[in-house]
């Protein structure tokens, strides 16, 4: 995924929830940035004030909190924590993790290869300044 369109689709996400609550700002987001996604944190930052400069979140603070690789294994069925190698070719070609356990491919991912938006805070518009 790239850094731009994640940014993009946290600000979506952002912005429709703000409106949902008639927000008047919005102060604080936090996100949850799976390390599958090979997104790289100061680079999504960077691009989610580009793209909510001139909404009501503009000038929000973010918050990253970056969550591990966790693949189960299929065949000898243990649950791991694989570190995601930080070259630039997973930038153009998908990162096959295998079981660190048993070398075997046939995993299945259970965290760490999303980028949600966990929690917002938010000005409504009934509060006081
Ligand atoms: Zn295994």
């Amino acid at each position: 995924m790239h850094d731009v369109t994640a940014a993009q689709r946290i600000a979506s996400t952002v912005l429709h929830a703000a409106h949902e609550r008639q927000a008047r700002r919005v102060e604080q987001i936090s996100i949850a940035l799976g390390a599958m996604t090979m997104i790289d944190p100061d680079q999504l930052t960077f691009w989610l004030e580009q793209v909510l400069r001139g909404t009501v979140a503009e000038g929000a603070e973010i918050e990253i909190e970056q969550l591990p690789l966790i693949v189960r294994c299929t065949r000898c069925d243990s649950e791991s924590e694989v570190a995601v190698p930080d070259d630039p070719i997973y930038h153009l070609m998908p990162f096959a993790p295998a079981c660190p356990a048993c070398g075997c491919e046939e995993i299945e991912i259970v965290g760490g290869d999303a980028c949600v938006v966990r929690s917002m805070r938010i000005t409504e518009a009934s509060d006081d300044e």
